[in-house]
């Protein structure tokens, strides 16, 4: 191993093992940029597979200790790392509006929410407790426990530098792995961070490492023999290649892939209030949500109130720098940007009406940044691509149905499953709603409708590959792996030599 162990430049863009920086041996990078300037920032290195393996080899070296340290000591840890977090959020959110580009209150939600994750963690005695029985048998006890699976990989996408790793991590570390995090290559500082956060906050030597890379950390991961499951989210086609290519390596994998949600807006909804959560659900975050409602299902007579309402509020939002005062900060990259802005030439000469035209935005913002307003599409038809495909920007389009059914024709038919709301006063139609949708996580009058950490999150069809969601009870599931017991202290003759199968007496 030729590669050092040298102090951090915040430019250089490093990995970290065993609670220090790691350079590894790889020559290759990217350039990491702030989207509201243009200015490349730093840049991030690319892991070969040789500094790949290293981390990894790092993390099944501090498994068995991290694995056998008491449910106290462990608890002890999560408590303290939630403390500096807490107390030091907006440093975290600063680094996340810096190279992501969300508004730093946006940034601070974020963080706020994957903290949350860590204070479930915090409870993992209580979510480790196996059952016992005693006397399955004359003098048989029999018992479960919950026992964790090893060293995991974690593959994170850009849209939540800090939320969606804590999605996983807290509760694989508190159930006794260790982790690789292998971060977006677009803003990998957030994980540098959070690892620095546990070593202060005394995690042992390689029980949280992070590997920056691309495809080649990712294809390591996927397929090598010490990694013992993979928690992914990303875009649809990604998700599918890590769940088939980690499966066959015979991990345990839960690939959480891309989105179209739409909201169902009925007749009879208080207009101003789904106007309202249309807005803050469409452009939130510019899009970059894969919560964000993308698709606004009016229903029967209501469209064309609907769009003025959703319109007049989305003309007044502020387009900006994310450390100003802005609501919507620029797109992550110059590419997507571009992408994006693509799709609403694609809508509008597809028939689309373009009632809010993102395309022409002036933004509170450096000339280079990847700017694009909130643009509004309405009579969109399912046949266009800016409803075929997940866009991942602030382009809310506008499709207009005459029933319920139909309404929930659409939503069932797309391949995608992962949140939908809808807006109505009429209980009855809610719950008919939630029971009849095949969408993962749904909203009744809310529009991002995104799980507490106590319960899971996930969608369902090509949004989630794989049977198990994040955090929650099935995430502690996905990190342990149930052992039974069947033990006999007294009697200890066994009643002598018996070939017959076992029978409870
Ligand atoms: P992405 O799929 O491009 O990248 C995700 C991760 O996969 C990154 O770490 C990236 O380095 C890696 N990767 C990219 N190409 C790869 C390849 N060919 N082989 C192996 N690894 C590869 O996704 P993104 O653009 O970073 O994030 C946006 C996407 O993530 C959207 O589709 C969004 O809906 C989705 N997302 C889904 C959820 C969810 O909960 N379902 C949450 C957040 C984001």
């Amino acid at each position: 191993m030729t590669a050092t162990i040298q102090p951090p430049d915040s430019t250089d863009i490093h990995h970290w093992m065993n609670n220090r920086v790691f350079l590894g041996t790889s020559k290759d990078s990217v350039a990491v940029t702030n989207p509201a300037t243009g200015a490349a920032t730093g840049a991030v290195r690319l892991a070969s597979g040789t500094d790949a393996r290293a981390v990894i080899d790092a993390a099944a070296s501090a498994f068995p200790a991290w694995r056998d340290t008491s449910l106290t000591k462990r608890t002890q840890v999560l408590f303290a790392f939630r403390e500096l977090l807490n107390a030091r959020k907006e440093e975290l959110a600063a680094i996340i509006t810096a190279e992501h580009g969300k508004v730093l209150s946006d940034a601070l939600g974020e963080v706020t929410r994957g903290q949350e994750v860590v204070e479930f963690a915090c409870g993992i005695p209580h979510l480790l407790k196996g059952g016992f029985t005693e006397n399955a048998s004359t003098n048989v006890d029999a018992y479960s426990i919950r026992q964790p699976l090893g060293p995991v990989g974690i593959i994170s996408p850009f849209n939540f530098p800090a939320m969606v790793p804590m999605w996983f991590f807290p509760v694989a570390i508190a159930a006794g792995n260790t982790v690789v995090l292998k971060p977006s290559e677009k803003d990998p500082s957030a994980s540098l961070w959070m690892a620095r956060l546990w070593a202060e906050a005394g995690l042992p030597e390689g029980v949280f490492n992070v590997l920056q890379g691309d495809k080649t950390a990712v294809d390591e991961l996927l397929t090598n023999p010490k990694i013992k499951a993979i928690s992914f989210v990303g875009s649809t086609p990604i998700a599918q290649y890590v769940y088939a290519t980690a499966t066959a390596a015979g991990k345990r994998v839960q690939a959480l892939g891309g989105a179209k949600n739409h909201a169902v807006i009925l007749p009879d909804a208080d207009l101003d209030v789904a106007a309202d959560a249309m807005v803050n659900a469409g452009f939130g975050s510019a899009g970059e949500r894969c919560m964000a409602i993308s698709a606004a299902v009016a229903v029967g007579p209501i469209a064309d109130d609907l769009v003025d309402r959703i319109a007049e509020r989305a003309a007044t939002i502020k387009t900006g720098d994310g450390t100003k005062d802005s609501d919507m900060g620029p797109l992550v990259t110059e590419a997507h940007r571009d992408k994006v802005a693509s799709y609403i030439d694609a809508g509008e000469s597809d028939g689309a009406k373009v009632v809010l035209d993102g395309r022409q935005v002036s933004a509170d913002g450096a000339a280079d940044g990847f700017w694009l307003g909130p643009t509004l599409l309405d009579n969109v038809t399912p046949s266009m691509s800016v409803y075929t495909d997940e866009i991942f920007g602030p382009v809310l389009s506008v499709l207009r149905v005459a029933t319920y059914d139909e309404a929930l024709e659409l939503i069932n038919s797309n391949p995608y499953g992962n949140g939908t709301a809808i807006f109505t006063n009429d209980g009855g139609a809610a719950r008919r709603f939630q029971n009849e949708v095949e969408v993962g996580m749904v909203g009744i009058n809310v529009p991002i409708p995104v799980p507490m950490a106590y319960y899971s999150f996930g969608g369902w069809k090509a949004s989630l590959f794989g049977d198990t969601h994040a955090h929650g009870t099935e995430g502690v599931n996905f990190f342990t792996r149930a052992k039974a017991i069947t033990s006999r202290w007294l009697d200890p003759s066994h009643g002598g030599i018996n070939l017959g199968f076992p029978e409870n007496k």
